[in-house]
């Protein structure tokens, strides 16, 4: 018996088997109590393998999609935010919508919930496999524009068409530069139709044009993203005011603006 126990493990080893080889005393101790046949065992051993490695393969995917925060979609309010169609959502955390290219795209006022939102969809998107990386479109836009003074934008542009899913956080909150509009247009075309894009942004998209300070692109933008989109639009307040307001700390007449 001590022998098989002593081969047991560098087996597993070098199969990379490593849950199993980490607990196999006490899953075979489980089997037995379960009173699992032979066939049984071996599922529910390969089925803890599987687990732990999905585990690993989430906590790796969410390491490089670079979320400026922990939210999930269990801790999303929605009752709090009438405006949102749960359904939809909820049909968006499939993944669908990734796999056909599509563009999701979230609009509203600060504080509802838009990065709360993007951060919770982008999670699930690496729990079904997808390569996700998430960045504020100032930040994607400064590093398209360093890049093309450095001669390395082919490379740039790579890096931000590669992952199956690009989420652009806060489009809209600071105007862009002619060039830099250019520069998201060109990444807007690589990705088109085989990548998926995730945009959240305070802005109407009859404001697009301010946005990108050029009619033009801005409807070359929109023609892409909106070609097979997914809109939700969030209303009402800020969710954090209001749970202050709630609390006490903000009296009501400091929250009547929408900023
Ligand atoms: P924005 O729309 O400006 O991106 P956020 O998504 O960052 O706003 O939301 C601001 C804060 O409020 C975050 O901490 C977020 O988790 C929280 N929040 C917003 N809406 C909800 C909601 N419906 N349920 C739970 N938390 C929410
Ligand atoms: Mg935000």
């Amino acid at each position: 018996m001590d022998t098989i126990a002593d081969t047991l493990s560098p087996m597993l080893s070098r199969l990379q088997l490593s849950a199993i080889r980490d607990q196999l005393d006490n899953l075979l101790d489980e089997a037995t109590r379960r009173d699992f046949t032979l066939r049984e065992s071996l599922a529910f051993l390969c089925e803890v393998e599987i687990a732990r490695r999905d585990q690993r393969r989430v906590a790796m995917g969410t390491s490089i999609a670079k979320f400026p925060y922990v939210r999930t979609l269990d801790g999303f309010d929605f009752d709090a935010q009438p405006s949102i169609d749960p359904k939809q959502v909820r049909e968006l955390a499939t993944g669908r919508w990734i796999a056909n290219g599509d563009t999701v795209l979230l609009q509203g006022p600060p504080g509802v919930g838009k990065t709360h939102l993007a951060v919770a969809l982008g999670r699930e998107a690496i729990a079904r496999g997808y390569a996700v990386l998430f960045t504020s479109a100032v930040n994607l836009v400064a590093a398209l524009s360093k890049a093309a003074l450095e001669n390395r934008l082919e490379e740039k542009l790579t890096h931000f068409t590669k992952p199956k899913l690009l989420i652009v956080d806060e489009l809209g909150y600071l105007p862009f530069e002619k060039d830099a509009a250019h520069l998201f247009f060109q990444l807007v075309s690589r990705r088109y139709e085989r990548c998926a894009m995730l945009l959240t942004t305070n802005r109407s998209i009859g404001e697009w044009g301010e946005i990108f300070g050029d009619t033009v692109i801005a409807t070359a933008i929109l023609d892409r993203l909106l070609h097979h989109s997914h809109v939700i639009t969030i209303r009402g307040e800020s969710f954090r005011l209001r749970e202050k307001r709630r609390s006490g700390l903000v009296k009501p007449a400091l929250v009547e603006s929408p900023n």
